[in-house]
C-alpha cells in the first residue's frame, strides 16, 4: 500500500489534495502538521500536511510526488489541525486558505522555521584553551569569550547586542578560528517566575471571580467576566495568569487591534518577569515570525496578540483570555471571515482549557449564552477604592441654539471643568472637518463618483476625501451644479470640533485623536503621554478613545452625536452605539473625582437610549435581547450572508437571484431567505454590491443547507461575472 499525503494547498478550492511522499524521505519523517512543498499546476506551493492515509479517490499512478518537507518537527499539533479542519467546515472556507491564515506570512512563503533566538553562540572548547589562543591585547575578544563562558546554554543574537555594535565582527573572527561555534537550540530555559503583585486586596467580587475561575482551571469552561470599566478585570486576569504560569502552562491573551498599545504591554511586563511575545499588524513580518515561533516552542509563556494570533500553536496551552470580547475587530471582514472569539472558544474546547471573555459591555450573543447557562457569568459591578461610576445626563438639543453642533449647556460645563483644571473628553465618531459639502443655493452635495457616499471635508489640505475608496480632490470654489459660490460645510467632524474649541477656549491645550492625527508612528503614544501628564486639557476623538485607555483625570465626557446610531438598517447598530457610549463614559472619573457624562441628542425619548441611561448596560441588553427574540434575529437565529459584486449592477443581482432559486428548489425546513437586496452602500469603489441573507433558528439546518448549496454555485449562470463571498455569522451587513 502506498502512503498518500493529504495536503491542504492555499488555493480557493474546497478540496484536500493527494500527493505521494517526496523522493527519499522515509515515511517515519512525515508527520501531520509539517509544511510541505508540492507542485501545483505550473508552480510550487507551500502546503500543509494534514494526514497520511493509504487510500485515494484518484488513480494512484497519476498522483504527483511532493517536493520536500520543510519542517523536521511539525509546527501544528494534532489538536491545532483539528481546530483548522473544524474552522474550514464551520466557515465553509477552503482548508488550504484556513491553514495559511494560521501561519505568519514568512512561514507561509516557505521560509525555514528558525527563529533569531534559536541560533546561539557557544564556546567550542574549554575556556582556558581558548584564552591561551587569544593575545592579551584583544580585549573585546576576551570580553566575548568571558561572556559566553558565563552562559553555557549559549547566547542569542539579541543577547549579544549588549556587547555593542561590533560584536559581529569579533564573533566572525572567533568563528573562523573555530574557537566558538553556533548551535541551534530551541529548548529555552525560563527564568524563575517572579510576579510584582500590587499591595491592595481584591474586593469581594474580584475575589469571587478569581476563585471561581481558579476552580475551573483544570478543564474546558467559558467564563464571561462582565466588569464596568475600571472595575479591575485586568487585575483578575493577572491573578489567574499567575497560577497558570506557575503550573508551567502558557497563556494567550487576545485584544482588539487598537488596544494593543505599548502601555498594556508594559503593564504585563511590569507584572511578570518572563518573556512575553507580541503579535499584531503593526509589526514587521520578521518580528511576527519570531513571536509565533517563540510561542510554538514555549519560549514565551505569554502571547499578547490581536485577532490573527488566535491560531498560534502553544507548546503548553493553559488559558485563553479574550478582552473586550464585544469588539467587532475580532471578526475578520474579508477573505477567511472568522470570528476570533468563536475560534478561541472552540480552541479552548479542543485543548480542554478554560477561556475568559472579558468586557464592560459584552455582546448580546455572549450575554444570551450566559443567560442560557452555557457561559459562567461573573460580574464586577463596582470600581475598587473610592472611584465612583459617572453620572449620565441627556441633553435635548432640539430647541437649543447650537454653536456648530455644541449646545450652550455643554460649553458651560466645559468651561467649568477647565476652570477647575480637570480634563474633558469629547467624543464624536466622525473624523475629518465635516461629513458633507452642500450648496446653500441649490442643494447640490459633493459625492464620490465611485462610491455611494458623500465626500468628507478635511481641513488640513483643504480637501474632499472619500473614506471608502480613499480618493481625494480639492474643495471646489463653487457649486458643480449651479456655479454658486455659496458652499457650506454641513455636520460635525473631529477637526471642526477642534477648531471651534480652540476659538472658544484659546488658552486650552487640545488634543485630537483619530485615524488622521495618529497616522505617524508614535504620535498616538505621545498624545496619550500628554494626556496622562495633564498637559492636555481637552481631548477630542473618535472610537479610538473608547478603547482600553485610562484617563483618570477626565471628569467630563461629552458625546456629541449619538443619533446616527439610533436609526439604522443594521440591527446591530444600536448595540454598538450602546457599547460605545458606555465605553466612552467609562473613561471618566476613574480616580477620586466623580465623572459626568453629557449625551447630546435629538431623541431623548428613544426607548433604547432611555433603558441604557436608566438601567445601565445590563438593562439595555435585556431589552435589546427581548426585541431580537420577538423578531427572531441573532442570537435567536443564525445567519449566513452571500455577497456578490460586479461592475454592472445586474450581474450580482441576477447571480444572487439564481442562488435563491436553486436554494428554494429544496424544502429548506425553516430557512428564511432574504433578498437579493442591494448592500446598504450599493456602489463602492466602482463596483455594485448585492447580498442574499439566509437565516434559520437551527444552526445545523442552516449549515447543512449552505454546504449543499456551495458546490452548485459554479454551475449557475453569471458565476464568472461576479466576485462573491460567504460570511457565516456576519456582524456587519455592509
Ligand atoms: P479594568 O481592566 O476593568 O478596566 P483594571 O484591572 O485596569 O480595570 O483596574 C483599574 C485600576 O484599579 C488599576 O489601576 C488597578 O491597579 C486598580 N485596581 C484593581 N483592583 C483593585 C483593588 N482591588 N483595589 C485597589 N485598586 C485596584
Ligand atoms: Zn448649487
Ligand atoms: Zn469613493
Amino acid at each position: 500500500m502506498p502512503a498518500i499525503l493529504k495536503v491542504a494547498v492555499p488555493v480557493p478550492l474546497r478540496l484536500v489534495f493527494d500527493y505521494l511522499p517526496p523522493p527519499s524521505v522515509p515515511l517515519q519523517n512525515l508527520i501531520p502538521g509539517q509544511r510541505i512543498t508540492v507542485p501545483f499546476g505550473p508552480r510550487t506551493r507551500t502546503g500543509y500536511l494534514l494526514a497520511i492515509l493509504d487510500d485515494t479517490d484518484i488513480d494512484a499512478t497519476k498522483l504527483k510526488q511532493a517536493i520536500a518537507v520543510l519542517d523536521d518537527k511539525p509546527l501544528q499539533s494534532p489538536s491545532d489541525l483539528k481546530l483548522l479542519i473544524w474552522a474550514s467546515r464551520y466557515y465553509h472556507h477552503p482548508i488550504g486558505e484556513v491553514c495559511a491564515a494560521a501561519f505568519p506570512v514568512l512561514l507561509r512563503k516557505g521560509r525555514p522555521a528558525t527563529n533569531s533566538v534559536d541560533k546561539r553562540l557557544v564556546l567550542a572548547a574549554p575556556i582556558e584553551t581558548i584564552r591561551s589562543q587569544i593575545t592579551a591585547r584583544a580585549h573585546r575578544q576576551h570580553a566575548l569569550i568571558d561572556l559566553l563562558a558565563d552562559h553555557p546554554e549559549g547566547l542569542s543574537e539579541q543577547q549579544m547586542n549588549r556587547l555593542g555594535r561590533d560584536w559581529r565582527t569579533i564573533a566572525r573572527l572567533l568563528l573562523k578560528r573555530r574557537l566558538i561555534e553556533t548551535k541551534i537550540c530551541i529548548e529555552a530555559k525560563q527564568p524563575d517566575l517572579r510576579v510584582a503583585t500590587p499591595d491592595f486586596d481584591l474586593n469581594r467580587e474580584q475575589q469571587h471571580a478569581v476563585e471561581t475561575i481558579h476552580a475551573g482551571l483544570g478543564g474546558f469552561q467559558i467564563f464571561l467576566l462582565e466588569g464596568i470599566t475600571g472595575s479591575g478585570k485586568t487585575e483578575v486576569y493577572f491573578r489567574i495568569i499567575q497560577s497558570v504560569l506557575a503550573a508551567g502552562r502558557q497563556v494567550m491573551v487576545l485584544l482588539p487591534e487598537i488596544t494593543l498599545t505599548p502601555q498594556l504591554e508594559s503593564r504585563f511586563k511590569a507584572r511578570f518577569n518572563i518573556p512575553i511575545a507580541i503579535f499584531h499588524s503593526g509589526m514587521t513580518e520578521e518580528m511576527r515570525k519570531n513571536s509565533w515561533l517563540g510561542t510554538v516552542r514555549g519560549h514565551n509563556p505569554i502571547l499578547l496578540g490581536t485577532r490573527s494570533a488566535v491560531f498560534t500553536p502553544l507548546k503548553a496551552p493553559g488559558l485563553i483570555i479574550l478582552d473586550e470580547e464585544h469588539d467587532v475587530s475580532f471578526k475578520q471582514q474579508d477573505g477567511f471571515r472568522f470570528s476570533a472569539r468563536d475560534i478561541a472558544i472552540k480552541r479552548a474546547q479542543i485543548l480542554n482549557i478554560p477561556v475568559i471573555l472579558g468586557s464592560a459591555t459584552p455582546s448580546l450573543e455572549s450575554i444570551h449564552n450566559a443567560n442560557q447557562g452555557r457561559y459562567r457569568h461573573l460580574k464586577l459591578p463596582l470600581r475598587p477604592g473610592v472611584a465612583r461610576p459617572p453620572s449620565i445626563r441627556v441633553l435635548d438639543i432640539r430647541k437649543q441654539p447650537l454653536t456648530e453642533g455644541l449646545a450652550p449647556g455643554l460649553i458651560r460645563s466645559i468651561k467649568q471643568k477647565l476652570d477647575q483644571h480637570e480634563q474633558i473628553l469629547l467624543f464624536i465618531n466622525r473624523r475629518g472637518f465635516a461629513p458633507t459639502l452642500i450648496c446653500h443655493h441649490c442643494g447640490w452635495v459633493a459625492r464620490c463618483r465611485r462610491c455611494d457616499s458623500n465626500l468628507v471635508i478635511h481641513s488640513e489640505r483643504k480637501q474632499l476625501r472619500c473614506h471608502h475608496c480613499l480618493s481625494e480632490r480639492r474643495i471646489p470654489e463653487c457649486c458643480e451644479a449651479c456655479a454658486s459660490g455659496n458652499l457650506r460645510a454641513l455636520g460635525l467632524g473631529t477637526q471642526r470640533v477642534e477648531q471651534l474649541l480652540a476659538k472658544i477656549f484659546p488658552e486650552a491645550s487640545i488634543v485630537r485623536i483619530d485615524r488622521d492625527s495618529t497616522r505617524r508612528k508614535g504620535s498616538l503614544d505621545s498624545a496619550l503621554d500628554d494626556i496622562s501628564t495633564g498637559k492636555t486639557n481637552i481631548l477630542i476623538g473618535t472610537q479610538m478613545l473608547a478603547k482600553g485607555h485610562h484617563f483618570p483625570n477626565v471628569t467630563l465626557v461629552g458625546i456629541l452625536d449619538s443619533d446616527s446610531g439610533l436609526f439604522s438598517t443594521d440591527f446591530r447598530t444600536t448595540e454598538r452605539l450602546a457599547q460605545l457610549m458606555v465605553q466612552v463614559s467609562g473613561r471618566a472619573g476613574r480616580a477620586e473625582k466623580p465623572g459626568t457624562v453629557i449625551i447630546q441628542t435629538r431623541h431623548p425619548d428613544h426607548p433604547l437610549l432611555d433603558s441604557l441611561i436608566k438601567r445601565g448596560y445590563p438593562g439595555f441588553a435585556l431589552d435589546a435581547l427581548a426585541e431580537r427574540k420577538m423578531i427572531g434575529l441573532p442570537p435567536f437565529s443564525y445567519q449566513a450572508l452571500i455577497r456578490a459584486e460586479g461592475t454592472d449592477p445586474d450581474h450580482p443581482a441576477n447571480f444572487l437571484q439564481n442562488i435563491r432559486q436553486t436554494a428554494e428548489i429544496r424544502d429548506h425546513s425553516g430557512i428564511e431567505i432574504l433578498g437579493p437586496v442591494p448592500a446598504p452602500m450599493t456602489k463602492r469603489i466602482g463596483r455594485y454590491r448585492y447580498q442574499l441573507l439566509f437565516q434559520c433558528r437551527h444552526r445545523g439546518v442552516l449549515h447543512g443547507h449552505i454546504e449543499e448549496l456551495l458546490p452548485k454555485l459554479a454551475e449557475l449562470p453569471g458565476f464568472r461575472r461576479v466576485k462573491w463571498s460567504l460570511d457565516i455569522d456576519p456582524v456587519d451587513l455592509f
